[in-house]
């Protein structure tokens, strides 16, 4: 995997063999040093053009403990304010010859175009209302740490599905892992093409109790330049999900920030049934992983003086049936 722009870059076994190697990240977590040298010598550029909590920290954890060298540019305080365009941002920053720049815009498709500007392996991470395909990794494989398997189980994805980013690479995802997928919502928030992607379209949450997962998505109010519910107290009498509305035996999963008492109630947000520490948590070791996979495939420039961590030279070097070192973080301790 030379970039990872979108989630559909990823068939079922691609995305299995980046859990199983997130998995592998586990216990470094774990450990007082929590690192692992597999990505020595190599710079990540964490390239931020709209602001971000859990996905900026997530990368930059990632990659440190990898032992890469990380840069982080946040546009504001930089020269875009001062009217610098984003190829001349990106071409200025990859002078400094990073192997992997890790991009978030508010430009559906700039990550893409951001491939003909640099040789560094890009990964995007958030573009404009697109895709936001390492999210959909995360929540996939807290899923499989949690279940097992994602066949045949029944997500439902409610609430701001016209801005969310999250929500297109969400529903492919869990799709190609064989979960089936509903989304539901107020129609000025659910467009019905979204059917297109092979999810169920409801604009009820009538029939919620199906669900076994229920994920509620943010309302984006940044991305709305009209008012597309009545107002935050009917959307939240119809559409917001409380110990009222959750079942029992269902998982209540967010990708943040949570706007609590818009689309989710403080009770749910803090209750057994949540998943969304389990999401935060799964983000840097699925981070970890996708770094060290566009990196480990010859991603970025040049390559460190040893070459790739785990390069196709060196994995047919390695006797048939052996375990792989490099990818196993108890041999590489700090
Ligand atoms: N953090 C996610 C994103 O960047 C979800 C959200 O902001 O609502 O898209």
């Amino acid at each position: 995997m030379k970039h990872l722009l979108s989630i559909e870059d990823l068939d079922r076994a691609g995305i299995e063999r980046l859990c199983d190697r997130a998995a592998s990240f586990a216990e470094v977590a774990d450990r007082p040093i929590k690192k692992v040298p597999a990505l020595r010598g190599r710079t990540v550029l964490n390239l931020f053009y709209e602001s971000s909590t859990r996905t900026r920290s997530s990368f930059e954890l990632a990659a440190k403990r990898l032992s890469a060298d990380v840069v982080n540019f946040a546009a504001s305080g930089s020269s875009v304010e001062k009217g610098e365009s984003l190829r001349d941002t990106v071409q200025t920053l990859a002078a400094h010859r990073p192997h992997a720049i890790v991009v978030r815009t508010p430009w559906a498709g700039a990550s893409k175009l951001i491939t003909q500007w640099t040789d560094a392996a890009i990964v995007n991470a958030g573009d404009g209302q697109h895709e936001h395909p390492t999210q959909a990794l995360l929540d996939i494989y807290t899923l499989r740490s949690r279940l097992g398997s994602l066949d045949g189980l029944n997500v439902w994805v409610v609430g701001d599905v016209r801005h969310s980013r999250v929500a297109r690479s969400l529903v492919l995802g869990l799709q190609t892992m064989g979960a089936q997928v509903t989304v539901a919502g107020p129609p000025t928030l659910v467009p019905a093409e979204i059917a297109v992607l092979g999810c169920d379209v409801r604009y009820t949450l009538d029939d919620l109790p199906q669900a076994d997962v229920v994920y509620a998505l943010r309302m984006q109010n940044e991305r709305m330049k009209q008012a597309y519910v009545p107002s935050i107290r009917e959307y939240a009498a119809e559409y917001q999900i409380s110990s009222r509305r959750l079942g029992a035996r269902q998982l209540l999963m967010h990708p943040g920030p949570v706007n609590r008492g818009v689309e989710l109630a403080g009770d749910v947000v803090d209750g057994p049934q949540s998943l969304i520490l389990d999401q935060v948590r799964a983000g840097v070791l699925v981070r970890m992983a996708v770094l060290y996979e566009v990196l480990a495939s010859g991603g970025g420039p040049s390559s460190p003086p040893d070459g790739p961590p785990d390069g196709p030279e060196r994995r047919r070097r390695r006797p048939s049936g052996g375990r792989d070192p490099f990818n196993n973080p108890e041999l590489h301790p700090a």
